[in-house]
């Protein structure tokens, strides 16, 4: 039993291809956690139930308010203007702390609810749940956490590109994270970045390389872990584009599973 996480430092390495097939393969739930871009659900077809997904944002009474600017001074994250007879909040760059609402010394900032994404979760041969942020919110990271709240003992996660927050908070809490390269150039400079960020974790991790047979040689760079090697075929870029699962490769991915599980 594990939680695997499937990452990337960069993207388009064919993290979420990696993840599908081998959540699908060895009838594991599957989490998507790429909330700002989902496509798990491309792959995984199937009704889902949704839940929305709120985070707490201030809203000024302004018959109470008398502009004295503290809730501005105490914001971190500039999201209240005051004006001499005026206040706005920015709720997009608001960040739910609480703050405001508690140095407010006229108890004119009420917390209220605003939706900022959903969580669906779709039951096919095998479970997936993915989140979706709205279009506009500054951050991911709460809409995340919703879909995180739902991970069990065993799951493979389909984490954000990249190595800031989003995957930060991603990948914590794993047991294993599989980071998924192709062998060029700026594959291994980004591969090198999130193998540090995992090492300053504490997370354990192996490496899988992608589109294996390029002229790159990153395999005898790479300080880590080899899990497994999917090759570069062109097949495999033909059933990505139509939404295919990667059948001719079961195999490979019921094997790559057996090598990770015991880590
Ligand atoms: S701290 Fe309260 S009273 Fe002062 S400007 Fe903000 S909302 Fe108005
Ligand atoms: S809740 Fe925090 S981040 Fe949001 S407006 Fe108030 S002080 Fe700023």
């Amino acid at each position: 039993m594990a939680r695997i996480a499937v990452a990337s430092g960069k993207g388009g390495t064919g993290k979420t291809t990696i993840a599908v097939n081998l959540a699908y393969f060895n009838r594991i739930d599957l989490f998507d956690l790429d909330v700002e871009e989902p496509n798990c659900h491309i792959f995984i077809r199937g009704k889902g139930k949704e839940e929305v997904v709120y985070r707490k944002v201030p809203s000024v009474d302004k018959s109470k308010c008398d502009y004295c600017g503290i809730c501005r001074d105490v914001c971190e994250y500039h999201a209240i203007v005051v004006l001499k007879d005026a206040i706005y909040v920015m709720h997009e760059l608001c960040h739910s702390c609480g703050a405001c609402s508690y140095f407010c010394p006229k108890g004119a900032i009420e917390e209220v609810d605003r939706p900022i994404g959903r969580v669906v979760e779709v039951q096919s041969e095998i479970k997936l749940t993915y989140g979706v942020l709205n279009v506009g919110e500054a951050t991911p990271i709460p809409v995340i956490k919703h879909v995180k709240r739902r991970i069990g003992r065993d799951a493979i996660i389909d984490c954000p590109p990249g190595v800031s927050c989003p995957m930060v908070e991603s990948v914590r809490d794993c047991d294993y994270c599989i980071l998924v390269c192709e062998p060029t150039p700026f594959s291994y400079h980004d591969l090198k970045l999130a193998m540090d960020a995992l090492d300053k974790l504490g997370i354990p991790y192996g490496v899988l390389i992608n589109k294996n047979g390029l002229p790159f040689n990153i395999e005898e760079k790479i300080d880590a872990e080899i899990v497994g090697r999917i090759p570069f075929d062109r097949k495999i870029a033909e059933s990505y584009s139509k939404g295919e699962l990667l059948h001719n490769y079961a195999e490979t991915f019921r094997e790559i599973y057996e090598v990770i599980k015991c880590r």
